[in-house]
């Protein structure tokens, strides 16, 4: 619900804000090379996708 701003401490501000990730979720480990990729996509550092090379590099 909203609320005014000052309603709301700031304590209770920082810790509903301890849920806010600063990666973009979707984004996983390489498991070939560890570079972070996107999930269920070919890597684009080594072009690998479920162990299998997809493009050459
Ligand atoms: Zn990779």
């Amino acid at each position: 619900m909203a609320v005014p701003f000052r309603r709301t401490s700031k304590t209770k501000k920082r810790m509903r804000r301890t849920h806010f990730k600063l990666q973009v979720p979707g984004m996983v480990e390489c498991p070939n090379c560890g570079e972070m990729k996107m999930a269920h996509r070919v890597c684009k550092n080594c072009g690998t996708y479920k162990g299998e090379e997809v493009i050459n590099k």
